[in-house]
């Protein structure tokens, strides 16, 4: 999507509406470049999702399984997708008998993923007056973190100052681990705490 004017990227969506229709999911956009200004149209359309096999295979498990996906995209080995079982990579596409690496999602006939539920990996640091300790940690992707969040992390009792996401600094609310790229805290003099991240740590450097 870019601007037809000056044909940035930047473009910040005012509003949009969906029209009715049966087969297709159509989306009018209104929508304003952030470059110079120019407010514009566009309109997007896809074809309605619908049910697809799904063989999952978990260790030494398979389910079967259904999912709603959009015919009108494609779809590649690799891929993630949300499954009722979690989070699914893409392993094998069925389609007429044959195992193909890509496809276009109508004429697939059945999907083979494995299950990964992906954590989610954040950066935490602990402000030590000039010294750092930074940790790595692995987190489910829906765990939340509030600035104020006073917590235990390896030796130390910290409390959170500011989260660092992919678009901002959060001082105040909260965020998923899923978005956060940073956690940054000072230590504390308190003997409790809301909640214990020691054993997701997956690395540590100071
Ligand atoms: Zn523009």
């Amino acid at each position: 999507m870019e601007c037809p004017i000056c044909g940035s990227d930047e473009i910040e969506i005012l509003n949009s509406k969906q029209k009715p229709s049966k087969k297709k999911l159509i989306e009018e956009y209104l929508l304003k470049c952030e470059e110079c200004g120019h407010v514009f149209k566009d309109i997007f359309s896809a074809k309605k999702p619908k049910p697809y096999r799904l063989i999952i295979s978990e260790q030494d498990k398979s389910y079967k399984s259904s999912i709603n996906l959009s015919p009108s995209d494609e779809l590649k080995c690799g891929d993630v997708l949300l499954s009722d079982l979690g989070q699914v990579e893409v392993t094998g596409i069925e389609v007429k008998d044959k195992r193909v690496d890509k496809s276009i999602i109508e004429d697939i006939d059945t999907i083979w993923a494995i299950s990964v539920e992906i954590p989610a990996r954040i950066g935490f640091s602990v402000d030590l007056h000039g010294e750092v300790d930074s940790y790595k940690l692995d987190l489910d992707r829906d765990f939340e973190i509030a600035p104020g969040d006073v917590i235990k992390i390896d030796k130390h009792i910290v409390k959170v100052h500011v989260i660092k996401t992919q678009d901002r600094k959060l001082t105040s609310g909260f965020a998923k681990a899923g978005v956060i790229k940073r956690v940054y805290s000072k230590p504390v003099k308190f003997n409790n705490y809301d909640y214990d991240l020691t054993k997701d740590i997956c690395k540590k450097s100071s």
